[in-house]
């Protein structure tokens, strides 16, 4: 997953860039970069690290321009941020900088079937060389010709993507694949300089920017914002929406709305519809406890619909970003202590239900289960906002290979007793269509039940089952060991 934006602008791009960015940083923590144009140059600047960390005042003002893109960056498998790191540029048949947030499944054979000579490992560059060459085949720049430049790269392209294009002299160019997988919204924005536009993975950018929203970018449709500001849509490709249910559950931020739906509301829906299926276990528990930060509006509509204390059972440590090494003395004890810290004055001789979003190895869960006996729980009970996980995602959120994945070869009552848990509560998948209130054939629900919306042939399942090996061998090698 990572994050985008796009603007269209009439005053320092790279200003509304940089505020942009930190709204969407927890799309992507690994890298950033932008790319603005001035109407005559461009200039980029790209970087491993946090966006206050890539980018200073000096680059921002070298950064010249009313129009960019920007990126944060998650990394995927495989991947080296100082190569793959976006924006990235192509100049045939024109100069086209270019961002993107999904995963493009076939790239191994898009690469071959197009004699792709690439210079990275991102799957932005196999986009923008088809793109770029798709519209040297049109023979001009006209609006159809980009837009029919757009069809035919989606034609070839297999998996989510939701792409922003800067095209110097005709415009900023931003479509979303027709099954309209990864979020997508723009909107714009009307001041004495002129009118504006903008486009980004959540609409809390456009909010945060004073940007009005339009609304969201559908799956199969691209939108053309010219130079003078006129607007021009096209539904290119039309297939049924698939929208990754992982956004609301796990990946964007609580303040956001996605598809008309706000994060938070449906994780209060979905903290109630587990609170139900515990009405069904007929227990009880003392206080109810959030693994922080995601889960705690889920734990706190469970707190409501059952009437138990809800308490910061867990502390975590601001500070500690995803990327903290374990020195080689730190027992994993402390570094999950480091990390995250009990209130024992709050779980001591009590029955805790424990609440997260999800189980994906159950590394973490096991851990926490541990953490809350020792902090004194008398039951630990474990509650998971979403259905189990059974099956990896292609699409862009980096989950591990499916053997991996403890839900896909043990039942929750296994996987229970391997968490030590004194009971395990998964959201069910009508649970899940009820707080996103949406049918599950509009929903990207592949990690679930491995219905993936576009074809994942079992070549390209092994491709990616033996990268993740070998990251993992690598990240072995290594040993700098995360947390959890
Ligand atoms: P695990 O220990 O592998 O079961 O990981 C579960 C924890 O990781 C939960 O606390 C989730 O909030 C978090 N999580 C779930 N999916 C992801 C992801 N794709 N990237 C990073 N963390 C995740």
């Amino acid at each position: 997953m990572c994050g985008i934006i796009g603007i269209m602008g009439t005053g320092k791009a790279s200003s509304e860039l940089y505020n942009g960015l930190f709204a969407i940083q927890h799309r992507g923590q690994n890298g950033a970069g932008m790319y603005v144009n001035d109407g005559k140059e461009s200039r980029i600047h790209k970087g491993p690290g946090l966006v206050g960390e890539v980018f200073s005042k000096s680059i921002l003002d070298y950064l010249e321009g009313n129009r960019g893109l920007g990126h944060v960056r998650y990394p995927t498998i495989g991947s080296d941020t100082s190569r793959d790191a976006q924006p990235f540029v192509i100049y045939e048949p024109m100069e086209i900088g270019m961002v993107h947030n999904g995963n493009i499944v076939n790239i191994d054979q898009l690469s071959k079937e197009f004699d792709l000579e690439l210079r990275s490992e991102c799957d932005l560059e196999v986009i923008l060389n088809i793109f770029s060459r798709f519209l040297k085949e049109e023979g001009d720049l006209s609006e159809d010709s980009l837009f029919s430049a757009v069809g035919n790269t989606m034609d070839v392209l297999n998996g989510s993507y939701s792409v922003v294009a800067m095209l110097p002299g005709i415009g900023m160019l931003f479509f979303r694949d027709p099954h309209a997988i990864r979020p997508m919204v723009y909107g714009g924005k009307i001041s004495l300089d002129g009118t504006s536009y903008a486009v980004a993975s959540e609409n809390i950018v456009l909010d945060i920017l004073g940007y009005e929203i339009i609304r969201d970018v559908r799956g199969g449709e691209a939108i053309l914002v010219k130079e003078d500001k006129t607007v021009v849509k096209r539904q290119v490709r039309a297939m049924k929406p698939k929208h990754c249910m992982f956004e609301w559950v796990y990946f964007a931020r609580t303040d956001s709305t996605i598809e008309k739906t706000n994060v938070y509301e449906s994780r209060l829906r979905l903290g109630k519809e587990l609170a139900k299926e515990w009405k069904k276990k007929k227990r009880g528990l003392d206080v109810i406890v959030p693994v922080p930060d995601t889960a705690r509006t889920y734990a706190l509509a469970m707190a409501e619909e059952l009437d138990v204390p809800f308490r910061e059972g867990l502390l975590r440590n601001r500070y500690i970003g995803r990327t903290f090494i374990m020195p080689d003395q730190t027992s994993r004890e402390t570094a999950v202590r480091t990390k995250l810290n009990p209130i024992i004055e709050e779980v001591k001789g009590k029955r805790v239900g424990l609440v997260d979003d999800s189980i994906v190895r159950g590394t973490t869960s096991k851990k926490l289960v541990e953490l809350m006996r020792r902090a004194g729980a008398r039951e630990v009970h474990f509650f998971i906002g979403s259905p189990p996980i059974i099956s990896p995602c292609y699409y862009g959120v980096d989950m591990p290979t499916k053997h991996e994945l403890i839900a896909s070869h043990s039942t929750v009552k296994e996987i229970c007793e391997q968490i030590g848990a004194d009971s395990l509560t998964y959201q069910s998948l009508e649970g899940l269509m009820d707080g996103l209130q949406r049918k599950i054939e509009n929903l990207c629900t592949a990690c679930l039940n491995e219905d993936y919306p576009t074809q994942v042939r079992e070549d390209i399942r092994q491709y990616y089952a033996d990268k993740r090996e070998e990251q993992r061998k690598d990240a072995l090698a290594e040993q700098s060991a995360s947390v959890i």
